[in-house]
This record gives structure tokens, C-alpha cells and sequence, in this order.
């Protein structure tokens, strides 16, 4: 039997083609779609792993498979595919070249009858004649009017060119080269980017940043093929945008790329040893003072020499591409539990993975039959050497990223060719440089400071030094593993200087300096800690919007005494199934842990499954709509699919046993709705009852107020659920007519409106009335331009995302209940959200 995969740059388009197909070949032809990527604001594009699967999904049924592409990168991807596929499987398929939508029926139609693979070939390249006689198209397509180039001859399709000057601080760095593929990646065009003559392919990451291109370096696009104008477009409202990274005031400022911003003091003498002084400099780049036992944590790369065999075995062939597939996905998830700015680290180094110049070497290594390991190593040494030839700071740093995912897919090889011992006691961490998964690896509550001798203050380990609170000073010089002993070693990261020895005047001024640094870091962590009460005793509770137990981390770390809204979909994202109840249990219980050192029983609140709207999931087939934030979402979606649901629910119920976990439904228009959701609770736990599983019968259950029918039900859910949280975005959006993603009518969606106002105040009051809490976990709730008209309206519990919650505790603790309900009832009889925006600014005036 011969099968069919149709990959395409639209999951819709590729579904719809599927479904032509599907009804032509009456089940006789086993089919698959893979189409777009997984990126909810950005699903255009191809994924060379959907492919993967969607031909694993019909490997079984089909002796052959012919894939059909769109366009563009969806052939770079089906071939990709190709290389992550086991041999017994790709020998078995054959990449057409015919256009997809005819090609595909003329496939299915003489596939379901019987012809070999040959003839069903012919007949999809044949597919256009009929249409173009049909339309008295006299010629037949002429395929070659425009032929792709090959590398070495010249390219005769007419160019396009233009020239642009590289805008952002940091150049064309990892991150921006991974927007730009994106960015390009929908386009037939090719497109290729030169500077001072060295030319890279828009398609490779590794060509890209070997461009080497700073700010304010010329660089010369060259674009060729059928959509060049709309190419072009893009590529102009890229650079527009700086390149997608933050517009700031200077490359000191932005040299520390990330969320959390610090001053770098650039020593004077990097690298070099003042004994002078008895420390040596390097950068400073996490700020803090520690001392502690230097541990040295051994980083290197094996020698590849020393991996190499007599020939490389061709399963192990496939054992690699499967690890780095694997590897891939690991990072994709990496990215997605880190969440935030440091997510793209990950993110690109998931892409460099499947970088067509890697591949190329590795083919080439792998050629030389020494072995996959060797060829790996090879390959990773190769390519970071690149990187490590090259004049600017950032991109020569991202040699370590290339080290981090070479090591990464050896552990999944072979662990035992790496030796990573961890530190067991507190320790200063020294090594030739850290990767990104090391630094995130590390346990923050032992590793007291990091000094490396190579890297800056850009590489991602000092990033994320940075972000995990570590005090660190990188780039010392060469020498530090022979200083390692038992001996305590300092680093002070404001002025990047390292003791590796240390005298008693040094260490008792060291000390001095550490304490006066942790009293004044106690003091900031103790404010963001203390609870908000405002200066008549009451208490507000603030807690946390989080999408990953990393997230209730920093969270716990910074001030939330509890998850007001943990965002469990972002558990089924990046991936091509629903996570399983173990997968899904563990999360929540890290979620609970988080709290525990800071915060006994801290309520963790999380949301169960909020797909459909803006946030589709491939694989759990929810149909296109017209009005998708009007349709299939939310508790609708889960309450139709109860396996699904019942699969997280059980996963709730049994972390409840852990800790104060409450359960919140989304979307909830009718009370009716809040019912059945109940009652599928209750199954599920007297299933784990007669299980003897543990659970927590009382676990409390919510539910988000963000349609207005649930406002105007409130009286009737407030007598059913032990709590409510107003989900303004959406509540907003649905008051409003005004799409939350539609920037045309962003002006209109604003939660400052009467209208919104008037229906959180009768929320908060139906709420009250019933003797329920109520919360909020919009973004209203960590705008503090609105905290105190919030507290006023009576929201008991504000749930915002983390680097808000200092700056609204402090605005709390200003606050006086009986004047921010007098504000409240004033603001209710406003007319319009300009008038509630400039009372409210008039009142804090006063008040102050
Ligand atoms: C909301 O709608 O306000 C909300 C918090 O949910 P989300 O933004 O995830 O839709
Ligand atoms: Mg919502």
C-alpha cells in the first residue's frame, strides 16, 4: 500500500488538502497532515519533527510513502525529516516534487487503485496537464524557467537586492538569527546576506553568525524567487523591530540581555592576575560577594581521538540522529519550563541542532567510519571552533552553547564517556566555562558563587548566573584547576576579582564586605517577601502567575505567598501528545515544593487545560473555527474529551495530597458547566478512594470569571465553588468586543473601562455575599496604576506575574482601606476608563 504525507507551512491548509485527499481515497490510502509549527503567535512554518511523526503515524500501513510539500522551507524539513528517520523507514520514502494540491489528488486517486510507487509518481508530476488544458493553457509548466541554484553554478533567476545597517546592540547574534529563520522560513525566496564578501544562506544558523555582523556593519541582502517582494517585506519589518531585541540606551545596558537588569563592570584588566593586589580580574557578571571551597567542575568535550573505533556501525547511525532528535525536544522543553527571556537560549540551540551546516558535517565526519561518537565530537569541535575564531564577544561566546548541545546528545549516547561529578556542600564553582545546562543544573542553595576562565558577560551561563541570583566573575584567564584545593577561594562580582588565596586581612575585609552585601540583599529579598499590608492592617495576598515549576521558584523566591494561576497548557505545548498523568503529576508537585522552604501550605491554584481560542493544539484535533475565541475552548473543550481531562484531574487530585493545590476551571459561561466539572471531579476521586491512592477531599474548586454570562451568574456559582479569580484579559475582551490579540482595537479593550469596572464590582460582590474569596489573575492585577481601585472594589488575593509583585506590595503598603473605597465608589460613576485613569491618578495625588 502506498501512504501519503502532506507537510506544509499551514496545519489548516495541509488538514484541508488532507481532507480532499481522505474523501477521494475512501480510507484506502493511509494519509497524514504536518502542517505549521508549534508557535501560537507565529504558527506558519514547517517542523521538520512533525514530519518525523507523521510518518512514523503511518509507517505500519504503508509499504511506500510519497510526501507532498508547499513550498520553500517545507522542503528542507521533509528532507531533514529524512535524516532523523530510521533507514528501514526513509529507503521506504520518496519526496515528490509535484504541486501539492493536484499532486496529492492524483496520488491518492491511482494509489487507491493499485498502481506501483513509479506510476503513482508520473501521475502527480502529470497532475497539472489536465487543469492547464482544461484552462487552453497551450504550454505545459515549464519547471525550468527557474532553476534552483546549485552551489557552484551561477544563479541566473533575476535578484533583488537591498542593503540595511545591522540596528541592535548586540548584532546578529544566536537569538536574532533564530527570529530571522523564523522570519524567512514561510518564504519560497532564497535569500542570502553578505558582508564585506563572506556570504551566509538565510537557512543556515551557523553561515549567519559567522557573518560576524555587529552593530552598524552594512550588510547586502540578495534575494531570488517568486515571493521576493514579500520576503523582502518581512526581512524590512525585522530590522524595523531591531531585530526583535529590546530597543535600549546603550550596548552596556543591552550586553546583559536579559530580563533582570544589572550593572556590568567591565575590570580593566580581564584576565589578568594582580598580585600585586593577591586577586586576579576577570568580568563582572553577577553582582554578590562569596567565599567558599573552590570546586572544579570539569566541563571538556572527550577527546574525540580517544572515541574513535575501527568503523562506525550503521544502527548507531541511527541511535545518534534519535539522540539528537531527543535532544531537541529536551530543549524545547528546557525552554518552556525556564519561560521568560532566558527561554531562547534554549530555544536556539534546539535550532542549531537541526542547522543544515551541522548536518553537513556530520555527514561528512560520520563518512570517515570512526565511529558515531567520534563523529559527534568531531562535528561539535569543528563547529565551535568557528565560533571561537571570531572577534565579537557575544558570538565567540556562543561556542559554549555549540559544547552544551554536543554534550547533551552525548549523555543520551553515552554518559560514561562524561565525567560531571556535582558539588555536595556549599562551594564557589570554578571551571573553563559553564554551559547553559550546567548553570541551570546547578543547585542554587550550594553553589555560593561561579568563576570561569573563559567566557563574558554575555555568554548565557553569566545570563543565567545572573537571573538564578549567583554572584559570578567570568573570564580570569587560564590556571584556575590547579589552584583548586581545600582551601576557601572569594570572588567579588561587582568588581569581577577572584582570591584563590586568601590572607586573614583579606578575608576579614572580604567578610565585612559579604555581610554589608547580604544585609542589604536580605533587606530587598525581606520587603519583596513581607506580606502587602496596607497602613490600616489589612492584609492583600499576592501571588504568582506561573506557567512552569521553575516559575514557582523564582516566584517563591520573590515575594508570591502562593500561585494564583498556574497555566497547566503550557505543560501540553511543544510536544505531539498530552502529557501523561505522571508527567503532569510531577509538575504540579515541583510547583508545591517550590513553596515549601518559604511559604507553609502556600494555596498553588492551578487552571486545568485552557486550549482553543488563541491557544490551539495540534494534536488534540480541536477543528478550525470561525470565531475561535467564541467556540471550542477552555472547560467547553475539556469537558467533551474526559479522558483528556479525567487524566488531569486525576494528576490534581493526587498532587492535592502534597499540598494546599486548588483546582480553577476556565471559561466558564453557566453554572451548569461549573456543575459537570464538579461532578467529573468527584469521579475521579472516588476512583483514587478505590484505589487507595491519597488525595485531599476538601481541595478547594474555583473558577475564572472571564465571559459575562458568568458575571451575571455569579450568585448562583458562588453558592457552588469555594473561590472565583477575574480573568480580565479575557473578561475584558468579551465586555468589549474587542479581540485581546487585535491591536487595532487594543485601545477598546481596556480593563479601565466603567463597563469592566461595574462587572468586577459586582463580582467581588456576589462573591462576598456567598462568604467566598475573590481573586484576580488578569494582568490588571499587577498593574499598579490600578492596585489600589482593586482592593477597593474588594479583590482579596492579586495574582500577577513575578517581576510585578515588589513594586504592587510596595504600593499595598501605601494604601489606606477607607480611602480606596471611597475611590471605588467614586470611579463606578465615571463615564469613561480616560476619566477612571485621571481620577485615580488625581486621588493618589492627594493621598500622598
Ligand atoms: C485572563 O483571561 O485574564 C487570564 C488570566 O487567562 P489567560 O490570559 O491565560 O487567557
Ligand atoms: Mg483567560
Amino acid at each position: 500500500m502506498i501512504g501519503l504525507v502532506l507537510v506544509s507551512h499551514s496545519a489548516t491548509l495541509a488538514r484541508g488538502v488532507l481532507e480532499l485527499a481522505q474523501q477521494m481515497s475512501q480510507g484506502r490510502v493511509p494519509l497524514a497532515a504536518a502542517g505549521g509549527i508549534d508557535d501560537p503567535s507565529d504558527p506558519i512554518g514547517t517542523d521538520p519533527m512533525r514530519v518525523v511523526t507523521a510518518l512514523e503515524s503511518i509507517a505500519d500501513e504503508a509499504d511506500d510513502i510519497i510526501v507532498m510539500m508547499d513550498l520553500g522551507s517545507a522542503l528542507m524539513s521533509a528532507e531533514m525529516a529524512l535524516e532523523f528517520t530510521p533507514p528501514e523507514l526513509s529507503s521506504r520514502v520518496h519526496l515528490c516534487s509535484a504541486p501539492l494540491v493536484e499532486g496529492s489528488l492524483a496520488i491518492v486517486a491511482s494509489a487507491a487503485a493499485g498502481a506501483s510507487v513509479d506510476v503513482v509518481l508520473n501521475e502527480a508530476k502529470q497532475a497539472l496537464v489536465s487543469k492547464a488544458e482544461q484552462l487552453g493553457d497551450k504550454q505545459q509548466p515549464d519547471t525550468t524557467s527557474e532553476p534552483s541554484p546549485a552551489e557552484d553554478e551561477p544563479d541566473a533567476r533575476p535578484v533583488t537586492t537591498w542593503q540595511f545597517t545591522v540596528p541592535n546592540a548586540l548584532g546578529l547574534h544566536a537569538r536574532p538569527i533564530a527570529r530571522l529563520m523564523q522570519t524567512l522560513g514561510g518564504f519560497q525566496a532564497e535569500v542570502r546576506l553578505s558582508k564585506d564578501g563572506l556570504a551566509a544562506l538565510a537557512t543556515s544558523m551557523s553561515q549567519l553568525a559567522r557573518l560576524n555582523a555587529k552593530q552598524g556593519d552594512e550588510l547586502t541582502v540578495e534575494i531570488r524567487g517568486d515571493d521576493t517582494d514579500h520576503a523582502l517585506a518581512a526581512l524590512h519589518a525585522f530590522v524595523d523591530d531591531n531585530l526583535g531585541d529590546p530597543v535600549r540606551s546603550s550596548i552596556q545596558a543591552d550586553a546583559t540581555s536579559s530580563s533582570e537588569d544589572v550593572s556590568l563592570q567591565a575590570s580593566p584588566q580581564n584576565g589578568t592576575s594582580s598580585q600585586a593586589e593577591g586577586f586576579l580580574s576577570g568580568l563582572a557578571a553577577s553582582p554578590g560577594i562569596a567565599i567558599a571551597p573552590a570546586f572544579w567542575l570539569d566541563v571538556v568535550m572527550p577527546d574525540p581521538a580517544e572515541l574513535a573505533l575501527a568503523q562506525t556501525d550503521p544502527a548507531e547511525r541511527d541511535r545518534l540522529r534519535l539522540a539528537m532528535n531527543q535532544a531537541a525536544r529536551d530543549l524545547g522543553s528546557l525552554a518552556l519550563s525556564v519561560g521568560g527571556d532566558e527561554a531562547g537560549i534554549f530555544e536556539a540551540q534546539a535550532l542549531m541542532l537541526t542547522d543544515p551546516e551541522l548536518l553537513q558535517m556530520l555527514d561528512s565526519n560520520l563518512a570517515q567510519g570512526k565511529g558515531t561518537l567520534f563523529a559527534w565530537v568531531l562535528t561539535i569541535n569543528e563547529l565551535a571552533a568557528g565560533y571561537d575564531g571570531l572577534e565579537n564577544d557575544y558570538l565567540r561566546a556562543r561556542a559554549s552553547d555549540v559544547y552544551d548541545i554536543g554534550i547533551r546528545v552525548l549523555r543520551l549516547m553515552d554518559a560514561s564517556v562524561l565525567r560531571p561529578p556535582l558539588p555536595t556542600q556549599p562551594v564557589i564553582v570554578l571551571a573553563r566555562e559553564l554551559t547553559p545546562s550546567q548553570t541551570v543544573q546547578l543547585d542554587t542553595s550550594l553553589v555560593r558563587g561561579i568563576v570561569t576562565e573563559a567566557g563574558s558577560t554575555t555568554s548565557h551561563s553569566a545570563i543565567l548566573a545572573r537571573s538564578l541570583g549567583i554572584p559570578a566573575v567570568v573570564g580570569v584567564g587560564d590556571g584556575l584547576q590547579a589552584a583548586v584545593n581545600k582551601a576557601d577561594v572569594a570572588l567579588d562580582g561587582d568588581r569581577g576579582q577572584v582570591w584563590l588565596s586568601l590572607t586573614e586581612t583579606v578575608r576579614d575585609g572580604l567578610e565585612q564586605a559579604a555581610s554589608t552585601w547580604q544585609a542589604s540583599k536580605d533587606a530587598e529579598l525581606a520587603a519583596s517577601l513581607a506580606p502587602a499590608v496596607t497602613t490600616d492592617d489589612t492584609e492583600i495576598a499576592i501571588h504568582a502567575n506561573i506557567a512552569s515549576s521553575y516559575e514557582a521558584t523564582k516566584s517563591a523566591q520573590q515575594g508570591a505567598h502562593g500561585v494564583g494561576l498556574f497555566r497547566s497548557e503550557f505543560l501540553f505545548m511543544d510536544r505531539t501528545k498530552a502529557p501523561s498523568e505522571a508527567e503532569q503529576y510531577d509538575a504540579y508537585a515541583a510547583a508545591i515544593h517550590a513553596f515549601d522552604a518559604n511559604f507553609e501550605d502556600a494555596p498553588i491554584t492551578i487552571r486545568t487545560l485552557d486550549v482553543g481560542g488563541d491557544k490551539p493544539l495540534d494534536y488534540l484535533k480541536i477543528p478550525t473555527e470561525d470565531n475561535p475565541f467564541l467556540g471550542w475552548r477552555g472547560l467547553r473543550y475539556c469537558l467533551e474529551t474526559p479522558d483528556l481531562f479525567k487524566t488531569q484531574l486525576r494528576a490534581l487530585c493526587r498532587a492535592s495530597a502534597l499540598g494546599n493545590v486548588q483546582v480553577m476551571f476556565p471559561m466558564v459561561s453557566t453554572p451548569s458547566e461549573v456543575r459537570k466539572a464538579m461532578s467529573m471531579v468527584r469521579e475521579v476521586q472516588t476512583d483514587l478512594a478505590r484505589e487507595n491512592i491519597p488525595f485531599n477531599p476538601n481541595m478547594p474548586l474555583g473558577v475564572m470569571i472571564e465571559v459575562p454570562a458568568a458575571v451575571w451568574h455569579m450568585t448562583e456559582i458562588a453558592e457552588l465553588v469555594d473561590f472565583v479569580s477575574i480573568g480580565t484579559n479575557d473578561l475584558c475582551q468579551y465586555i468589549m468586543a474587542a479581540d485581546r490579540g487585535n491591536t487595532r482595537v487594543a485601545s477598546l479593550a481596556d480593563p479601565f473601562d466603567p463597563a469592566v469596572l461595574r462587572a468586577i464590582a459586582h463580582t467581588a460582590d456576589a462573591a462576598h455575599a456567598a462568604g467566598i474569596k475573590i481573586s484576580m489573575c488578569g494582568e490588571m492585577a499587577g498593574d499598579p496604576d490600578a492596585t489600589a481601585l482593586l482592593i477597593g472594589l474588594g479583590i482579596d488575593t492579586l495574582s500577577m506575574s513575578t517581576p510585578r509583585i515588589a513594586k504592587v506590595k510596595a504600593v499595598i503598603r501605601e494604601l489606606e482601606m477607607a480611602q480606596v473605597k471611597q475611590l471605588a465608589t467614586e470611579v463606578l460613576e465615571l463615564p469613561s476608563a480616560a476619566e477612571v485613569r485621571e481620577h485615580i491618578q488625581q486621588a493618589a495625588v492627594t493621598t500622598s
